[in-house]
């Protein structure tokens, strides 16, 4: 991935700027033949979670798998794996956000309430591992909801030989970021970018942070 703004990852970032600034492009809802989405998504199904609005892109720019807890099992690896291979998407990025009901869900009740429940416990015991690790080092439920991130992304790297050799031929990097319900920013999770060319701040710009946190303020009244 090239070091600049221009990129996939370039492109997300300036999207959510224009989406805080209220800026947000024209769209184009002309029908494609054929899709060629430049980033995967796997994000949380929570309906205040959109990543088209958030990212400000036009129909057919974003592979988009949601699943309560952004959580990474079989059939979701199934659909980034095709998306990776057959439409040559060269990011994916696991985004997690604030006050996520699910990992609320693992980290306010005991195991045992979930183990002969409905079919959420397939989703919960998924979470389960980075909401303890938090908890063994005293850490609060924002740092159980970015664990919970590196943890999904652990998932993929470790379970799928497809993604893990694009990554190791530079054609696939994976990034964990963080969506604000209550200012409509993102962050990106540090540590988690699979290149490690690119760090946080050659496109987090924390000075510019605080007048976007002032405009979304303006967006939700
Ligand atoms: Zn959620």
């Amino acid at each position: 991935m090239d070091n600049d703004m221009d990129n996939e990852l370039g492109k997300l970032l300036k999207g959510n700027e224009r989406y805080l600034m209220q800026q947000q492009c024209a769209k184009n809802f002309e029908c494609m033949s054929k899709q060629k989405p430049f980033a995967i998504i796997v994000t949380c199904s929570d309906s205040r979670v959109v990543p088209e609005l958030i990212f400000d892109v036009n129909i057919g720019e974003l592979f988009v798998i949601r699943i309560a807890g952004n959580v990474v099992g079989n059939d979701v690896l199934g659909s980034i794996e095709y998306a990776v291979k057959y439409l040559h998407v060269p990011l994916i990025v696991v985004l997690g956000h604030e006050g996520c009901g699910a990992v609320n869900a693992v980290w306010d009740t005991s195991p045992c309430e979930h183990a002969n429940k409905d079919n959420i416990r397939h989703i919960l015991k998924k979470i389960k591992k980075p909401v303890n690790k938090v908890k063994e080092k005293d850490g609060n439920i924002g740092d159980a909801i970015i664990e919970n991130v590196k943890e999904q992304i652990t998932t993929i790297m470790t379970k799928s030989p497809i993604c893990a050799e694009f990554v190791d031929k530079n054609k696939l990097t994976i990034i964990g970021m963080i969506y604000s319900i209550s200012n409509g920013g993102i962050t990106i999770i540090p540590n988690t970018n699979t290149d490690k060319s690119l760090t946080h701040a050659d496109f987090v710009d924390t000075k510019k942070a605080a007048p976007q946190v002032t405009q979304i303020k303006t967006l939700k009244n």
